[in-house]
């Protein structure tokens, strides 16, 4: 405790130090997964406060998700013990949401304003314009990418959707998600006074992934920072992937010339994964082989990347379940581990030690069948509505029967102490989705309502919990794990194609691939299958080009075959050769 109250800054290594000492004028960090961008990150904020002379509460830090800012607001706790509730760690929709909030009547909202549930966007929609519920989607999701691209309506009916459907949020008083940060940048933009005043209070930014900010998300930080201001972006061009949500890398490139003389800090050393997996990743992104950007600084003797031949999708499914079960029994691990020294820690692999990844939801009825059947308890990232969870509703109301006085986690803590709450299940899982949100908004009990609308979109994925997380490539950003398998490595697939793609498009995916290698620490399995069900009909399938950019040394080819007839019969039992 003493010595990381002495230097905070113990932690990283010389550039990285570098980087969290640059405090004054613009800082674009850019590195490598695995070099410690986030870690940096953190510490670098600890270094502000014990350090600097800066106050908590001038500290911004923005990431993408709740996930991301509940994971710094952690390693922030174990840095800052004293001041961590102080800080204001956003997502860029909470920030927007915050900024509408304190300043409603500029905005022309009114009083009490909130966050347009789903439903109400579709009834909006639907009822407006007298069109189907399928036709509504297809409107709002058409809205809601003009919105995040800022562009114009291509057609009239469009556009006549889009107002109508704007004029309906304003008649009742809601805004939508996707406005929340183009609306506060709208403000301070048009209040100069406003704009001072937030720069004034936050006077250093730092932004997490800044590779995937689109339009809005770019103008609010300009408007927040001055062109020399302290402000902090970090990230890697290579991961970018939400183009499809109007995110743009040249935002990134941009960062040079939106803010002035920015310092410029490269990270090199990768701490993540082993030899083999950085390898192999470079040679994924960049298959010339033109540059060497990452340097290992494991020191176990590396595995080889295992590239496995299914035969079908379930067979595909049951060789990870094997897998898993065998590495869970310890057989084979401690073998390929051997240069870990008993100190890690991490050589008594657990369930959350593994994560199975595949490019789109359809992939995921095989893995969970086989999951399910296996016995081993595992979790899917779901977006799964707060609301809409049981147990939510059952909490919100005591809550709000509590007047909202007092530090909600408290709160929520004493319901949850009262006799039987604790044997209701519901409950007990609805009060750990709400308490990182409670724990974020301590005693503004106004916040934390619009926090619980804002986040209406949850995801019932649990970090902590001791289970095999499967996740979408998309979800896994950020995130590592000893052992990671990513599912249906196979053209169509990775790339994920629908007909005709353009060459922007073909790149994202490659980099979402690359994402998903780089999530693994110690042990990679790119798993393919000879035949799927897939989008509708059982289809020959071929690997993915991918697999033919990796040099042979650093893989071991696997082929499975179901033993008789081709996988018509369920034998679980594989012949290996
Ligand atoms: P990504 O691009 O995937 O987001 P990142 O660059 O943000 O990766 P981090 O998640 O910050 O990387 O760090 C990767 C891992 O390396 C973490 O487990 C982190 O704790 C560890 N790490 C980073 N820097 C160091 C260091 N100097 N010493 C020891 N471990 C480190
Ligand atoms: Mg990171």
């Amino acid at each position: 405790n003493a010595e990381r109250e002495a230097d905070v800054l113990a932690g990283l290594d010389a550039d990285q130090r570098r980087a969290a000492e640059m405090v004054d004028g613009p800082l674009l960090i850019v590195a490598g997964p695995g070099s410690g961008k986030t870690r940096t990150l953190t510490h670098r904020i600890a270094y502000l406060i014990r350090h600097h002379g800066a106050e908590p509460g001038q500290c911004l830090a923005i990431t993408f998700t709740r996930r991301a800012a509940d994971e710094m607001r952690e390693r922030l706790q174990y840095l800052l013990p004293d001041v961590w509730l102080q800080l204001p760690i956003f997502t860029f929709h909470s920030l927007g949401l915050a900024i509408l909030q304190d300043n409603w009547n500029v905005a022309g909202l009114q009083r009490g304003f909130r966050i347009a549930a789903e439903s109400e966007r579709l009834d909006f929609m639907r009822e407006a314009l007298g069109v189907s519920e399928s036709r509504a989607r297809r409107l709002l999701s058409a809205v809601s990418h003009l919105k995040r691209t800022q562009s114009a309506p291509e057609d009239t009916q469009l556009a006549e959707a889009f107002r109508v459907y704007q004029e309906a949020l304003e008649h009742h008083n809601v805004v939508d998600y996707d406005d929340l940060i183009g609306r506060a940048a709208d403000i301070l933009e048009a209040e100069p006074g406003l704009k001072a005043t937030y720069r004034e209070r936050y006077r250093w930014v730092c932004i997490d992934e800044y590779q995937d900010v689109d339009e809005q998300q770019v103008r609010l930080i300009k408007h927040l920072v001055p062109p020399e201001g302290n402000v902090c972006a970090i990230g890697d061009p290579d991961q970018a992937i939400y183009r499809f949500r109007g995110a743009d890398v040249r935002y990134f490139k941009q960062f040079e010339t939106d803010f002035t003389h920015p310092q410029i800090v490269r990270l090199t050393r990768n701490y993540r994964s082993d030899r083999n997996i950085v390898a192999l990743s470079s040679q994924v992104i960049a298959p010339s082989g033109s540059e060497q950007r990452s340097v290992p600084v494991l020191a176990d003797d590396p595995s080889l990347i295992t590239i496995h031949q299914a035969p079908t999708e379930r067979a595909e499914a049951e060789f990870v379940v094997q897998t898993l079960e065998q590495l869970l029994g310890g057989h084979s691990f401690f073998s390929l581990d051997s240069g870990r020294s008993a100190s890690d820690g991490v050589q008594d692999l657990s369930f959350s030690d593994f994560a199975v990844l595949y490019r789109t939801e359809a992939q995921t009825p095989a893995i969970i069948e086989a999951l399910a059947r296996s016995g081993m308890p595992f979790q899917k990232r779901s977006h799964t509505l707060l609301m809409d969870h049981p147990g939510v509703p059952g909490l919100v109301d005591r809550l709000r029967d509590t007047l909202g006085t007092g530090v909600i986690a408290e709160q929520l803590a004493t319901i949850l102490a009262q006799p039987g709450a604790s044997d209701d299940e519901a409950l007990v899982e609805a009060a750990e989705l709400l308490n990182p949100i409670a724990l974020a908004c301590d005693g503004d009990w106004e916040r934390f309502w619009a926090e619980i609308a804002v986040g209406s979109q949850v995801d019932t994925w649990d970090p902590r919990a001791d289970r095999i997380s499967l996740l979408t490539l998309h979800a896994a950003k950020g995130l590592e794990f000893p052992v990671v398998f990513i599912m249906g490595c196979e053209a169509g697939i990775l790339p994920l194609t629908w007909g005709e793609s353009d060459l922007d498009e073909l790149d994202e995916e490659r980099r979402l691939f690359y994402v998903g290698i780089t999530r693994a620490q110690r042990r990679l399995y790119l798993c393919h299958a000879q035949k799927r069900l897939w989008r509708g009909r059982v289809q020959e399938r071929t690997p993915s080009p991918y697999l033919s950019d990796m040099e042979e040394h650093l893989l071991e080819r696997r082929k499975a075959q179901l033993p008789g007839d081709r996988g018509r019969k369920r034998d679980h039992q594989l012949e290996l050769f």
